[in-house]
């Protein structure tokens, strides 16, 4: 181990103690308002830069090799369109919206957009909403800064004295959000992914079967629901989704992939997901000591078929509660997670219709399904959407002039998890169902519920 490294493993235990007295400030709680307080983020993505310098401007902090293991992602761009300011508007748009039902808003005002959802009675309830990055960089800034990327990153990263930085996931958890707001747009899609899509984490369950058919080199063997596997994301057209499937299994157990022929690979490593994110699940203090050796046999193991299963990490995710944000099986797949993304999907798709723009194929597409990294590492209810695809001409008229109409959408369809919206008007398929989630499950005692316990 180098100086430098040995110096920020000191400096880390200083951050873990002031860590620890932060998370004794106890946040507002539901109970002590007037009306239920819920807390959203609206986390539109990227704002960043791509730079060629990984190890300087990544992001993705490894702490067993010391290195950013990503590139940064910069988002997508087509013909000079930007996703990372597209999204950055709607938010923005969203917020504005949200700030009516906030405790000092005009919840009146509110009241007047939903008019056009619904005739019924709209209960009040109060929502606080925050945004989860500044404003996107600009060239300027970027030329002046040492570090453009560090109001950017999505994980824990050194700061310029080797100290860790919060990244993005880490200080949306530290809000303690109930729901999680993700919006992104791509260039491209297969042809196949029609409409608006969301971006889904599978039940634990799904990728311990994963594991166990790699562990009893039974592959081949049809999965109980192999249409599911259809949903499966591919980084590359090279693949099989089945192979997609099992490669994400090796990788969330072990942090290392498969090769063609199903075996470890070596160099396939991904980092310890888990452990790059400030938050209680993380393994103990100095665990990437002990990972660093990857022996057989624990859970640092490397190779798939000497993996053993523990940390507050594993437990978590055999919970109760994930199995309600993400279901429990191939035939229960998507939990409150997939209603929730969807919701806002049919909300976006609803808002667009009444003002007079519709397409046939403009619908509730099949989902995206991985092991992506913000609805995996955090516990509010995570609604992860790719809003549209810059290469289709009608995508990206929509993205670009109808901003208004798709934050309406977001803001309402938000409203509508937490507090339900009777009686949807209209007559059309793929109406919001407007039932909301029922997040008294998710209490561990009347006091706590698992989105506040999330950095405690
Ligand atoms: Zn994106």
């Amino acid at each position: 181990m180098n100086y430098v490294l040995r110096n920020m493993r000191k400096k880390r235990i200083l951050i873990l103690t002031i860590f620890i007295l932060i998370a004794f400030i106890p946040a507002d709680n539901i109970q002590e308002n007037e009306f239920p307080l819920f807390r959203v983020v609206l986390d539109p993505g990227h704002g960043g830069v791509y730079l060629e310098d990984r190890k300087k401007h990544g992001d993705k902090f490894d702490l067993v090799n010391s290195e950013y293991l990503n590139f940064f992602a910069p988002g997508a761009e087509y013909r000079g369109i930007y996703e990372h300011k597209i999204v950055y508007n709607i938010a923005l748009k969203a917020m504005g919206i949200l700030s009516y039902c906030s405790k000092d808003g005009d919840f009146d005002q509110f009241k007047k957009i939903l008019k056009k959802y619904t005739d019924s009675t709209i209960k009040k309830i109060y929502i606080q909403t925050i945004i989860s990055r500044k404003k996107s960089i600009t060239q300027i800034e970027v030329k002046n800064s040492s570090d453009p990327n560090a109001e950017y990153r999505l994980y824990d990263f050194p700061g310029p004295d080797g100290d860790m930085q919060k990244g993005r996931i880490s200080k949306m958890n530290e809000y303690k959000p109930h729901l999680i707001v993700s919006l992104h747009l791509a260039v491209s899609a297969p042809p196949d992914y029609l409409g608006m899509n969301g971006i889904i984490v599978p039940p634990y369950n799904v990728l311990k079967e994963g594991l166990l058919r790699l562990k009893n080199k039974d592959t081949d063997r049809p999965l109980d629901d192999n249409n599911r596997l259809r949903f499966w994301f591919k980084n590359s057209e090279r693949i099989t989704s089945k192979y997609a499937f099992y490669n994400d299994s090796a990788h969330y157990f072990t942090s290392y992939g498969i090769t063609e022929d199903y075996k470890t690979d070596y160099n396939d490593y991904k980092g310890y997901k888990h452990n790059m994110v400030t938050w209680r699940y993380r393994d103990n203090f100095l665990w990437d000591l002990e990972a660093e050796k990857h022996r057989p046999d624990t859970e640092y193991s490397a190779d798939y078929n000497s993996f053993i299963e523990t940390g507050r990490f594993r437990e978590r995710e055999k919970s109760v509660y994930e199995e309600y944000r993400r279901g429990s099986s191939f035939q229960d797949f998507g939990g409150d997670n997939y209603h929730a993304t969807y919701e806002i999907i049919k909300y976006i798709l609803f808002s667009l219709n009444e003002s007079g723009v519709s397409r046939k194929d403009k619908i509730p597409g099949k989902p995206f399904v991985s092991t992506w990294s913000i609805p995996l590492l955090v516990n509010a209810i995570s609604a992860y959407i790719e809003l549209g695809y810059l290469d289709r001409k009608w995508d990206r008229n929509v993205l670009l002039k109808r901003q208004d109409e798709i934050a309406e959408g977001v803001a309402v369809g938000v409203y509508s998890l937490l507090a339900g919206i009777d009686n949807v008007k209209g007559e059309f398929k793929s109406k919001p169902s407007g039932k909301s989630i029922d997040l008294s499950r998710y209490n561990i005692t009347p006091e706590k519920s698992y989105f506040d316990i999330v950095t405690e």
